[in-house]
């Protein structure tokens, strides 16, 4: 036998070497006996075990006397855990069968603490290796990180509590001086005490509800309700926000499901008044569908499973500006907005979809999202509900019946859909088409087949003709004069509503109707038109063409010649916007607001004025942007002086200054901003400003 040290001796011996300094026990059995068991695995299994862990041992032999040592231990398999105490000889079997698969599990035991066991078998060597990693610091770690945040979400909730005690003070207090006599002006700041109140609010609500989650401390208070009259709340609360904006809310439930449900409604409301008014602050042209339906265990009779447990599914589709995939990935994280730069156009915590999500986890539901850019998203909320065999108010049926040929007259599908979904059954046919000149043809046509349309149900909203187009063509026509019309409309001023109503609509309701109000509104204008109407009165009003309006609306803005002003303010927020015009309205001098860093580089190059102050974060161009703006074209057009800048802004972080004054500002002044500090900085950089100083900051000012 050779001396010499060969390859493999070094590879064996480096191997060995390795082993032993690993500060992880490491043992290998093949074929069931104890070939290997390194130094850390010694230490771990203790002196008086160390002793028996001899090359030769077998798995079973071990797990026998392992049997005492393993008192008062905790597994992961709690059914091991009981048969150590009921049963010696199955828990050896099992215990050694561990020593046979690959697994990996969690160990604690009173006398070495936590380990993590990590067992390797591989069959054709019938090799065992077992690897123990001493995880204790690990897991105080984890129990002192899980107190730390669950003490912090406590906190959290408690501040939020605290801060709302004397927040509802100020609300309350506001409220009352609302009821009494105040003056004009006085009345609008109370104005905006309530408005800035109230979004204050919702952000501490936000952040309650969040904490309560975090912490475990939401309760789900189940109650029957009906799904429709949830839904229609909801809708009716967020029309007023699209009211200018003509985005069309449709409500969409299958009549196949049940109407009533047994669950905690607030929470549910929650939920939906998130994801739809998110849905409705992204979208600003086209809809938003709310669309209800059941998920059924049996298509072919897709409802008869339905008669106790029900597994909703809410969509929420928007025509929106959509979200990119990397950014939906993360969106139901908390504190997530697509948009978090200073350029942000739209407000928000970004806590809205984290809360709604847990809740629908909550309640045993989920909450998905998809989405594609600059076409919009699709939120589905599923929820599985037990069904309520409680009728509701709202359940009763109209008076009088809804029958007769209608036509609908709205040129997005869906509300077609929607409404032939309604009011479709076996004395009612409803017939719809997309545009005003198509609806005038079915008029027509139906004229010269003899068929009698018993009733227009119009969109305002429509694109080339308006509804209003349409009433004013089809009441030329006497033919039509006995065919009454509903105006369904998404925009709802007076002035629109007094304008269709004089021209020859019969009702105009706003979008999205209640569906019991539709019915009624239907049933009433069916009954009053069996009676013959005086519409040649109506004919007789002055011309309420929109053209006309428009010409003159046209001219108007022709003769609204821009002069010089003192101060452009460019400010986004409407409530800064109506404090910044009261405090320049007192000082008596001119100015003109500016919505977003573009306009305000617009509108300083067509004002000229002697100051500029600029908010930071605003939509487009953020104040520095625009102040970059400025100054280059200063530079470009030579002639023009430098306009002194004050940034205006809530950042009031350590370095913003720096980067104000380096994007070309000379100043900045935080908010909120008090008139006297205001004055000053007026004074300071465009003396030539004639201001009314109020006398209570007079002595200071100057
Ligand atoms: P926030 O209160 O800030 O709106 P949310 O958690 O409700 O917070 O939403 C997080 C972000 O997800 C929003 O700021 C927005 O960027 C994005 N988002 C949510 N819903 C939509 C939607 N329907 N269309 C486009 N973006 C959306």
């Amino acid at each position: 036998m050779s001396t010499k040290i060969g390859k493999n001796d070094i590879e064996n011996k480096t191997l060995a070497l390795v082993l032993e300094s690993l500060p992880v026990a490491v043992m290998a059995y093949k074929a069931g006996i104890l070939l290997y068991a390194n130094d850390s695995y010694h230490k771990y299994i203790g002196p008086e075990y160390s002793a028996i862990m001899q090359p030769g041992l077998r798995i079973e032999n071990f797990v026998e006397q392992l049997y005492d040592l393993h008192q008062d231990l905790e597994t992961e398999d709690a059914e091991l855990d009981r048969l150590h105490k009921t049963d010696k000889a199955e828990w050896i079997k099992r215990r050694s069968s561990a020593y046979y698969e690959d697994n990996n599990f969690e160990q604690y035991d009173s006398k070495f603490g936590w380990w993590q066991c990590i067992n390797k078998y591989y069959p054709e060597d019938e090799l065992y290796i077992g690897i123990r990693i001493n995880i204790n610091t690990l897991k105080t770690a984890q129990e002192k990180a899980i107190i730390a945040s669950q003490s912090k979400s406590e906190f959290l909730a408690n501040m939020s509590h605290e801060i709302r005690t004397p927040m509802n003070g100020i609300m309350g207090m506001a409220e009352l001086l609302q009821n009494s006599q105040i003056p004009g002006k006085e009345r609008e700041f109370i104005n905006i005490i309530q408005r800035s109140g109230q979004s204050l609010l919702t952000i501490i609500n936000d952040i309650l509800d969040f904490s309560k989650i975090e912490s475990g401390q939401i309760e789900i208070t189940p109650v029957p309700f009906s799904l429709r009259d949830a839904i229609e709340d909801i809708m009716a609360l967020l029309s007023t926000s699209t009211r200018e904006t003509g985005v069309d809310l449709i409500i969409k439930i299958d009549p196949n499901i049940p109407k009533n449900y047994i669950g905690d409604v607030g929470r549910i409301r929650q939920i939906l008044m998130n994801v739809i008014g998110n849905a409705v602050k992204f979208t600003h042209e086209g809809h938003v569908l709310i669309d209800v339906s059941a998920i059924t265990p049996n298509s072919e009779n897709p409802h008869t499973n339905l008669q106790d447990d029900i597994s909703l599914k809410i969509d929420i589709t928007d025509t929106g500006i959509g979200i990119l995939p990397i950014k939906l990935a993360h969106i139901f994280e908390k504190f997530t907005q697509v948009d978090s730069s200073t350029t942000r156009e739209y407000g928000g915590t970004g806590l809205g979809l984290s809360i709604a999500k847990n809740l629908s986890i909550l309640m045993g539901g989920n909450l998905t999202a998809q989405s594609t850019l600059g076409k919009g998203s699709t939120f589905t909320l599923n929820l599985p509900l037990p069904v309520s065999h409680i009728n509701t108010a709202t359940d009763a049926k109209p008076t009088a019946p809804v029958k007769g040929n209608f036509l609908v007259i709205d040129d997005t599908p869906v509300n077609y859909e929607v409404l032939k979904g309604q009011l479709e059954n076996e004395s009612c046919k409803v017939v719809g088409v997309n545009s005003a000149a198509q609806g005038l043809s079915v008029l027509k046509k139906a004229l010269e087949t003899d068929v009698k349309i018993d009733l227009v149900l119009l969109d305002y909203h429509m694109p080339q003709h308006t509804g209003e187009d349409f009433i004013l063509a089809m009441r030329k026509h006497t033919c039509f004069d006995h065919i009454p019309v509903i105006m369904l409309s998404s925009v709802d001023t007076d002035v629109l509503k007094k304008r269709v109503l004089l021209s020859g609509v019969q009702e105009f309701m706003t979008k999205p109707a209640r569906l019991a109000d539709l019915q009624k509104v239907i049933s009433q204008t069916l009954a009053a038109s069996a009676k013959p109407m005086p519409l040649a009165a109506r004919l007789a009003q002055p011309n309420h063409n929109p053209a006309v309006q428009e010409d003159a609306l046209a001219a108007k803005n022709r003769t609204d010649v821009q002069s010089h002003i003192d101060i452009l303010i460019a400010e986004d927020n409407e409530v800064n916007q109506m404090y910044m015009k009261y405090i320049m309205e007192e000082l008596g001098v001119s100015f003109k607001i500016a919505e977003n860093g573009r306009i305000a580089v617009d509108k300083w190059q067509l004002l000229q004025p002697k100051l500029i102050l600029m908010d930071i974060s605003m939509p487009q161009l953020n104040g520095n942007e625009a102040t970059q703006k400025i100054r280059s074209k200063e530079v470009a057009m030579a002639q023009v002086s430098r306009v002194p800048i004050i940034a205006v802004t809530a950042h009031a972080m350590k370095g913003d200054k720096e980067k104000f004054i380096s994007a070309g500002m000379d100043d900045y002044l935080s908010k909120p901003v008090s008139q006297l500090n205001l004055i000053k900085k007026i004074q300071q950089w465009a003396p030539s400003i004639k201001m009314n100083i109020p006398t209570e900051n007079l002595n200071q000012a100057s």
